[in-house]
């Protein structure tokens, strides 16, 4: 299911959205890795997965948003 070598997640010492590298993932654990400041982070794997969910919607309304302004003439 997880084809992604990086997943979008906010980094408390970046304090902004970053793409992490996922170091292991053991059951529920997630073990990632900011790839600005290496700031290791471990998480729950559902969080992880809700916050790329959201990203990813919030991304397509962007994208949907500039399509849109394309269209008006
Ligand atoms: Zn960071």
């Amino acid at each position: 299911m997880e084809t992604n070598l990086s997943q979008i997640y906010s980094c408390p010492h970046c304090q902004m959205e970053t793409p992490h590298y996922i170091l292991v993932r053991r059951g529920e654990r997630v073990g990632i890795t900011c790839s600005r400041c290496r700031t290791t982070s471990l998480v729950q794997a559902s969080v992880l997965e809700d916050h790329q969910a959201w990203w990813e919607a919030e991304l397509q309304q962007i994208l949907s948003g500039l399509e849109e302004h394309e269209d008006e003439h």
